[in-house]
């Protein structure tokens, strides 16, 4: 059989496992309304979880900046496309999030994807071994296998697991990798408890933070978060072995990532990290954007409380309406919001009701869940108000008595 008739074939099996993945177009901005195929929705399905993708303000720093500078940055980092904003935005970063160490500074990569790739492969080898949380994101594990390294995953926020594990490995390096909060669960990782495992076996914690940096720890992500409740609770912060990757295309709006870890380290990522060097840089004005965007992270409290009121909102109804015994609202409190079906039928059949009532929540299916557990996973953001929040409950009761 040809290539061609093969993955024809694989595609009609996608389509009897209701798997078959289809993109709809957005033809507006990110917000809690988008024009998509044609019509205006209420929307639960973006990580623009403070509203930032169509900021004016960041949009005017975009639009300065291609004045400044252009639209291409015309080369990788190294060569000659490391243009002033992005080492600006660099010193931003390392200053905003880098409160945890002492000597901290970032480094900007083009995706978050390409940052956990950069990052593990440019660490670990073949002697060495990645341990990683089951429900890590896809790029935490394409990082692993890229590296060559043993591979070695534990039960989702097992510390128990983790440290038989890290107990019998005999690894020349050991990075632990978590998922700060999970992507499609929302809940968080037990940070404190990692990086005490880090200490005890002489292994560094890679904290991948692409839904917390914004929102947790006062804008400062997932570490700040924990390092404050390990200084309350008089533990010691052991800074230096963590390394920090946030996303800037989430919550901070833009597009893009960084990692924030000692400053030597850094100095091996830019280096060694082969998704920071053979490739283009981007574009100086997202640089600019993103420069705007975390000083609107740093200066206004009331987004992030505006999230928190919403999920809280958002909890609080779904409770008080009856829902099918099948349905089960995952214990999260951030802003992603995972309804599981299990069924990816049933799982279609609720987002397509909910379209039809103009109501966007995206279906999520394995791969990117676990067999079984394909949900709705409702994202919440500040841009939401009490009225969307109740219009979606009121559609869900609607869906579920039907
Ligand atoms: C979105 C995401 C990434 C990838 O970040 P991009 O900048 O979108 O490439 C990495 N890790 C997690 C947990 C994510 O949710």
């Amino acid at each position: 059989m040809s290539l061609l008739n093969e993955i024809t074939a694989d595609l009609a099996a996608l389509d009897t496992q209701r798997a078959r993945r289809v993109r709809k177009i957005v033809a507006s901005p990110q917000g809690s309304r988008v024009i998509v195929d044609g019509r205006e929705m209420l929307h639960f399905g973006s990580n623009d979880y403070l509203g930032l993708a169509n900021d004016p303000r960041l949009r005017a720093a975009a639009k300065r900046a291609i004045d400044r500078h252009g639209v291409g940055a015309g080369a990788s980092h190294l060569v000659s496309g490391h243009f002033s904003p992005h080492a600006e935005l660099e010193e931003a970063l390392a200053c905003f999030v880098g409160d945890f160490s002492e000597r901290p500074r970032a480094l900007l990569f083009s995706t978050g994807y390409m940052a956990n790739l950069g990052v593990v492969t440019a660490l670990l080898g073949r002697d060495d071994a990645l341990f990683a949380d089951k429900l890590n994101h896809a790029c935490l594990n394409d990082a692993a296998l890229l590296s060559r390294a043993q591979f070695i995953r534990y039960p989702h926020a097992s510390v128990a697991a983790l440290h038989e594990r890290l107990t019998a490995s005999r690894a020349r390096r050991r990075l632990i990798a978590t998922d700060a909060v999970f992507s499609m669960d929302g809940d968080i990782a037990p940070l404190p408890e990692l990086l005490e495992l880090a200490l005890a076996h002489d292994a560094y914690l890679l904290v991948d933070d692409a839904h917390g940096f914004g929102v947790l720890g006062e804008g400062r992500g997932s570490v700040e978060h924990c390092l404050h409740c390990m200084r309350a609770a008089s533990r010691s912060p052991a800074w230096e072995r963590i390394i920090y990757m946030g996303t800037l295309g989430k919550a901070a709006g833009v597009a893009g990532a960084f990692v924030c870890a000692h400053e030597t380290l850094i100095e091996w990522l830019v280096q060694k990290a082969r998704t920071y060097i053979f490739t283009t840089a981007s574009p100086p004005a997202l640089a600019e954007a993103l420069q705007e965007s975390l000083a609107i992270i740093g200066g206004e409290a009331p987004r992030r409380e505006r999230l928190l009121t919403n999920i809280a909102r958002l909890r609080e109804r779904l409770a008080a309406i009856v829902l099918p015994p099948s349905w089960r609202l995952l214990p999260s409190s951030s802003a992603i919001q995972p309804l599981v079906m299990g069924d990816n039928a049933a799982t279609l059949a609720v987002s397509r009701a909910l379209w039809e009532r103009g109501i966007w929540v995206p279906a999520i299916r394995p791969p990117t869940v676990p067999a079984g557990s394909a949900r709705l996973r409702i994202t919440l953001s500040s841009a939401h108000d009490a009225a969307d929040i109740d219009d979606l409950v009121a559609a869900l009761a609607e869906v579920a008595a039907a």
